[in-house]
């Protein structure tokens, strides 16, 4: 029998997705999506989507709940698109992540699952993030909404609290709320294209305890922006800076390219492996810190620097990676293509008494071309590219300058796999896996790689 929507099935949970739904089989082995479900819940589950071969659905009674069950914490879960495991413990979600980068790593990569470590979890399950980025806009009735988009869309939920973020960022929402509603400014209007603040985002160095906030403006600023300066500054004594970054353009993409300072610095630092990062508004930083430090470490013992390398770090960011190894090698070359991130890196070298670096600003393909041309040959290299993964093109040319090893760091266990099946193609063995959490709550998970050229 096919199901029809709106019909009401009984349904048992018999595994989960890489984005975090549940999923069953109906008798007639049609496989339903429910989100916030969890493996071992026997649901009863109103279709609202059906396909061919599948369906997707969403629970209208629990009839008998999984084991993993817990009471969601957050009360903006069922709406918001952020978490997708406040409902099960976190015990059950570091099994679901780690199983993700196994299934991945195996069936796409063709990898031994042995090669895969157990995941490491992340010590705080709630306010790990350092940065924020939260859409502006109003209800019905004109209401200033500042929050989140609910899943897979673009309409606000109003909030004035998120539990992965640090408290401190509930002061700089309801003072942004409070002043656009008092100003009378209308946010920007994507439909239209018309009202100005697009986004308030916010920045915090979790070990410095310093603090910046961003307005992403339709325009060239606020209206009164020295009353809103002055509100924060009052309430937040270690607030560095007010930026305004200027976005014109009708675009998903939340930052534009120009920064305005409208108060003291445009920049924070934070510390991360024993040394000082600058950061700026367009530059990449890890939003969790302390898992990063993890992470990084991580990277560094696979890499087994002895001194005597030539280092790559391609897709630098800021060069945290990088700059937490030169001090174990010969000479760094970091690669990064958003300009301010590279200026940062070059003062965060110069801050921290690093002279055998060298960033150079450029796609990570282009730039691995242009050394490869230089004859200069590295001994290890780094890559943590964004989820979209490596080209083959740049895949092909770290091969050709036939590195001892490569440590690849991933957000996206997916891409990973099919490079690493790439590169083992190309006598680079994959050794090992460490899939680290950086993400508790969410469906994300991050991993390191080993691989060896054989
Ligand atoms: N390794 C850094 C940054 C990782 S995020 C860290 O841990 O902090 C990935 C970085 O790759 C981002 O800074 C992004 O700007 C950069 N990037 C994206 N596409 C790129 C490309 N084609 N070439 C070089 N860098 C790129």
């Amino acid at each position: 029998m096919n199901l029809q929507k709106n019909q009401i099935i009984e349904l048992v949970i018999t595994s989960m997705t890489a984005e975090g739904s549940g999923v069953g089989k109906t008798d007639e082995g049609i496989a339903v999506f429910v989100p916030q479900s969890a493996v071992g819940d026997r649901l009863s589950v109103k279709i609202l989507k059906t396909k061919k071969t599948y369906a997707f659905g969403k629970i209208e009674s629990i009839i008998t709940p999984s084991k993993d069950r817990k009471n969601p914490d957050c009360p903006y879960f069922n709406k918001c698109g952020g978490c997708v495991y406040r409902h099960i413990t976190y015990d059950a979600e570091k099994k679901i992540k780690e199983q993700k980068v196994k299934d991945a790593v195996t069936r796409i990569g063709g990898i031994e699952e042995s090669k895969i470590k157990t995941l490491i979890s992340s010590d705080k399950f709630n306010r790990y993030r350092n940065k924020a980025q939260f859409p502006v806009g109003t209800d019905s009735d004109g209401k200033i909404m500042l929050g989140f988009y609910a899943f897979h869309s673009h309409r606000i939920i109003d909030c004035d609290d998120c539990m992965l973020q640090p408290e401190i960022f509930k002061t700089v929402m309801n003072i942004t709320r409070d002043f656009m509603t008092e100003t009378n400014q209308k946010p920007y209007d994507e439909a239209t294209g018309k009202g100005k603040l697009r986004h308030l985002y916010i920045r915090y160095g979790e070990k410095t305890g310093e603090l910046m906030v961003c307005y992403i403006v339709n325009g060239n600023g606020l209206k009164q922006e020295d009353l809103l300066v002055e509100r924060l500054k009052n309430a937040l004594p270690d607030l560095k800076g007010v930026v305004i970054n200027l976005n014109r353009e009708k675009t998903n993409v939340i930052l534009g390219s120009k920064n305005r300072v409208a108060f003291g610095q445009g920049f924070i630092y934070d510390e991360l492996c024993g040394l000082k990062f600058k950061i700026s508004p367009l530059s990449f930083y890890q939003v969790n810190r302390e898992t990063a430090e993890i992470l990084y470490n991580k990277a560094k013992e696979y890499a087994n620097l002895t001194g005597d390398e030539v280092l790559f770090d391609l897709y630098c960011g800021t060069g945290t990676i990088g700059l937490s190894m030169a001090k174990d090698c010969k000479q760094l070359i970091g690669v990064e293509i958003i300009a301010d991130a590279i200026e940062d890196a070059k003062e965060n070298a110069r801050i921290n008494n690093i002279d055998n670096a060298r960033f150079i600003c450029g796609n990570a393909f282009d730039t691995a071309i242009m050394l490869e041309k230089e004859n200069i040959k590295p001994d290890v290299v780094v890559v943590d590219p964004p989820r979209k993964g490596l080209e083959k093109d740049l895949i092909d040319t770290i091969v050709r300058m036939n590195p001892d090893r490569i440590v690849y760091v991933s957000c996206d266990p997916a891409t990973l796999a099919r490079d690493l099946k790439i590169f083992a193609e190309q006598k680079y063995e994959t050794q090992e896996i460490t899939p680290v959490d950086m993400f508790p709550g969410t469906s994300h998970v991050e991993s390191v790689a080993l691989m060896l050229r054989i």
